[in-house]
């Protein structure tokens, strides 16, 4: 089967090749983030294969139907970007990967807790320069702090996990509780009541009409003054005009974010020559409490190692007419869990 491949960096290129060998699938790589001015490069091709800030919206999926696509094979276990229903109404099969590794999202967003915790990313920075000093890198102790994450599926239970390694009490909200989180001691409460209670908020629910904006105003409100969030969900599960804010009284202690709602503008390109145009990015890299990365908390060889071996695999079972077991539906229970 011929695939048009977009948002194409070396890496994917790399693993995609290698999983394809001797599968007969002819691979097409475009740079080009898919939209709906660029969905004229999959004509002809019956599947395209997108990243997480590829467009897939009901326009985008109108146009690569009308070029003779039917499949779209999400490389990301997130599929916010595509517009279910009408992929649906325009017999467009998704699929997606939905468990590629979660610990390596689990692992980095413990990763971010440590780094911001301990101002590593600040020590590292102040050494080189020859600067040994310690003033304002006073961190605390995980052990015996309460860490609370938001969405316990397959990510968040292994934070879960680590964190009780660390000595936390682990405090959970989901709409389901996960047997392996209780069965490790992890209490799930209300959302308010995880807020009120955490040193650290850790996200690891889907975005979703409900996930939207989850931790706004109100919510930061809510949180204990002086603790820290992460966030390596998606970017749109906080209000970040709202976190700016926080930041800006104290009142929000530290922020780690690998995803940020706008992120398909910047991340994954450099634009280190250039001016950063968004004035909320670019406020956010002002604060010394503020750790931002671009999206690569999916990013080990394990991760791009299963994604391309799990794409290549829903390509073969596409083309030879079999059900595809990581084929998305839209309805009705599709955002909760495993969906995302
Ligand atoms: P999962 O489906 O296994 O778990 C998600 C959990 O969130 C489920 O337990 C579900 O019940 C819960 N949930 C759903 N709606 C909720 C709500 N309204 N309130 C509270 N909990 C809710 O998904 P996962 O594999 O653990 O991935 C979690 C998220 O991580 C996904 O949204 C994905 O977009 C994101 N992700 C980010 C990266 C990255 O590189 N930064 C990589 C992979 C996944």
């Amino acid at each position: 089967m011929r695939i048009a491949v977009f948002s194409t960096k070396s890496y994917d290129r790399t693993f995609l090749e290698a999983a394809a060998q001797g599968s007969g699938h002819e691979l097409r790589f475009f740079e080009a983030r898919q939209t709906r001015d660029t969905s004229g490069l999959a004509r002809g091709f019956p599947a395209v294969c997108i990243f997480v800030n590829d467009e897939a919206d009901e326009a985008t999926l109108e146009a690569l139907a009308e070029g003779g696509t039917r499949l779209v094979a999400c490389r990301c276990a997130g599929v916010n970007q595509v517009d279910l229903r009408a992929a649906k109404r325009l017999g467009l099969t998704v699929a997606r990967v939905p468990a590629y590794s979660p610990h390596a999202v689990a692992e980095y967003a413990v990763g971010l807790i440590l780094a911001l915790n301990r101002h590593i990313h600040r020590a590292f920075n102040r050494v080189r320069e020859g600067n040994f000093a310690l003033d304002g890198l006073l961190g605390f102790d995980l052990h015996g702090k309460t860490a609370g994450v938001v969405g316990t599926g397959k990510i968040g239970a292994i934070v879960a996990k680590i964190l009780d390694g660390f000595g936390c009490r682990v405090l959970a909200f989901d709409k389901y509780v996960n047997p392996g989180c209780t069965a490790l001691g992890v209490s799930y409460v209300g959302l308010d009541e995880l807020l009120a209670a955490s040193d650290v908020v850790t996200l690891h629910c889907p975005l979703t009409p409900e996930t939207d904006r989850l931790i706004n105003a109100d919510a930061l409100a809510t949180m204990k003054p002086g603790a820290m969030l992460v966030n390596t969900s998606r970017g749109e599960v906080i209000d970040t005009a709202a976190v700016i804010d926080a930041l800006k009284s104290g009142r929000l202690g530290y922020l780690g974010l690998d995803v940020y709602e706008e992120e398909e503008n910047f991340f994954f390109e450099d634009f280190s020559d250039r001016v950063i145009q968004d004035d909320v990015l670019a406020r956010l890299l002002t604060f010394p409490n503020v750790l931002i990365t671009g999206h690569q908390a999916f990013f080990t060889r394990e991760a791009l190692g299963n994604i391309a071996e799990t794409m290549v695999a829903s390509f073969t079972a596409f083309e030879q007419g079999r059900e595809l077991p990581n084929k998305v539906e839209p309805e009705p229970a599709a955002p909760v869990r495993g969906e995302s």
